[in-house]
């Protein structure tokens, strides 16, 4: 259903190339985008954006709106790669929880780093408006425990959101409250987060896309980048042409491979499934979930779902770091999701599909830059359709000379994965087994 990745080889870009969106209840209600032309010929720019996903339209439009001119290369189509196939969950917070962070960067650093998760959910909300981008975007979340620990755990976060962050205005659910919301025996409770929310993300990725061509963004798809000419005025280098530079952004998820060896040892391709069921009806969806909340449970392996505008359950999980998509996925997503909503048994799934998430060893995300003038944006550790608007916004404000927030995320460090190329994804596996255990306890 999607391509794999394979992160043994020299130049993975090229299994990316030139591809359609996944086949995924997303592309099947995508909004009309024209193909954007083949990059025939050299171009030169203030800053040369690399990837097509949330994080480098979101970077192009923030730079373009400042004055910079922009061309954005993007190996296949707008929204390709994970930006257009996730779970659409808006989610403030990163993947590593706030704590861990802020033990690295100090208490007012992390205060800084929350606020601008939340500041990333208003962004979102900011373009929708602004753009007109029709995405079904709503407002609302709640994240689910299975286990009595977890609900322990949320009651905490609460509390310490509100203390430490001043984020206040989430309510906890006991497990009669959560079961009147969410149709599932599985929970034993909840936090709900008002701000938080969902949306469709192919069709928000393609909104910014238009906005970003408005802005004068010169876009070029199946265009892949396949060398870096580095230098004072770097150079990317593409099949039939190229892009010169004063500045440039990588934002390549998963895919950056030989692009950036530096990078690529700082990340995992992780993959994470999706189905979509036939649609529900308006009644039976209500009453599965009130009032269109998107919703997450707290496993380290976790299920996040969500209703769609036309009444369908969303429903996602899994994770592989194999590259390889789980046998009979549709089937095996299916069973997770009996296992949350057994009521759903005459269900058809229309849709299953995956994608790569680009993980760090802390899951903490990894912005910066080589040198002086490559920028990078990468390790949204599957939570990036919020972090991905706030990325793009910052590192845009670093190009224009207002440094401060970037070198806040610089301050996170980032370490390569254990056991180089080869054994990797092996040490992975293993430390993954231990925290999947977990979740059983
Ligand atoms: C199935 C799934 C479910 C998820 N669910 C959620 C969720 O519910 N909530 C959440 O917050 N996050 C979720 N995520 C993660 C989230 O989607 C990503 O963190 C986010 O979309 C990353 O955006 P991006 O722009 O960095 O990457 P991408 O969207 O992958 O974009 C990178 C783009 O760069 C292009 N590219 C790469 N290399 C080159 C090159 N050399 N030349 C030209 N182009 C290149 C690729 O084609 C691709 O289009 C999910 C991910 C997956 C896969």
């Amino acid at each position: 259903m999607f391509l794999p990745i394979d992160s043994e080889s020299e130049v993975p870009m090229l299994r990316f190339a030139h591809q359609p969106h996944a086949p995924s209840y997303y592309a099947a209600t995508a909004h009309p985008w024209p193909e954007q032309p083949l990059l025939r010929g050299e171009e030169d720019c203030d800053v040369c954006v690399v990837g097509g996903g949330l994080a480098g339209l979101s970077a192009a439009l923030n730079l373009a709106e400042k004055g910079f001119s922009v061309v954005l290369l993007e190996g296949s189509r707008i929204g390709f790669g994970a930006s257009g196939r996730n779970g659409g969950q808006v989610i403030a917070g990163y993947a590593s929880d706030i704590d861990s962070l802020r033990r690295q960067v100090g208490d007012e650093a992390a205060k800084l780093l929350w606020n601008m998760s939340v500041e990333a959910v208003d962004i979102i909300e900011q373009r929708v408006t602004r753009h007109g981008i029709a995405c079904d975007w709503q407002r609302g979340y709640v994240s689910v425990a299975v286990k009595p620990r977890q609900l322990r755990e949320l009651a905490d976060w609460q509390e310490e959101a509100e203390r430490r962050y001043g984020y206040g205005g989430q309510q906890l659910w006991n497990q009669s409250q959560i079961a009147e919301r969410v149709a599932s025996p599985r929970y034993v409770g909840g936090l709900f987060d008002p701000r938080s929310g969902h949306l469709h993300p192919l069709n928000y990725a393609l909104g910014l896309a238009r906005a970003a061509r408005e802005a004068g963004v010169r876009i070029y798809e199946n265009t892949p980048v396949l060398r870096l000419e580095r230098g004072d005025a770097p150079r990317a280098a593409c099949e039939q042409g190229g892009v010169r530079c004063r500045h440039m952004v990588l934002a390549c998820n998963a895919y950056i491979g030989a692009l950036a060896p530096e990078l690529e040892r700082r990340i995992m391709p992780a993959g994470t499934y999706v189905i979509a069921t036939e649609p529900l009806g308006d009644a039976r969806a209500r009453a599965l979930i009130a009032d269109n909340m998107a919703v997450c449970d707290t496993n380290f392996v976790l299920d996040y779902y969500r209703l769609s505008a036309d009444h369908r359950l969303l429903f996602g999980g899994k994770v592989s770091y194999s590259g390889r998509e789980p046998h009979d996925l549709a089937g095996a997503m299916r069973q997770d999701m009996l296992r949350v909503f057994p009521q759903l048994a005459d269900v058809k799934v229309d849709y299953a599909w995956g994608g790569f998430c680009d993980i760090t060893v802390n899951r903490a995300p990894d912005f910066g830059r080589l040198g002086g003038n490559i920028y990078y944006l990468q390790g949204f550790s599957g939570h990036g359709v919020n972090i991905t608007g706030l990325a793009g916004k910052v590192v845009a404000e670093a190009i224009a000379g207002t440094a401060a927030r970037l070198d806040l995320f610089e301050k996170i460090r980032h370490r390569p994965f254990p056991g180089g190329k080869l054994l990797r994804t092996p040490a992975l596996v293993l430390g993954m087994a231990y925290y999947r255990m977990l979740d059983y306890l």
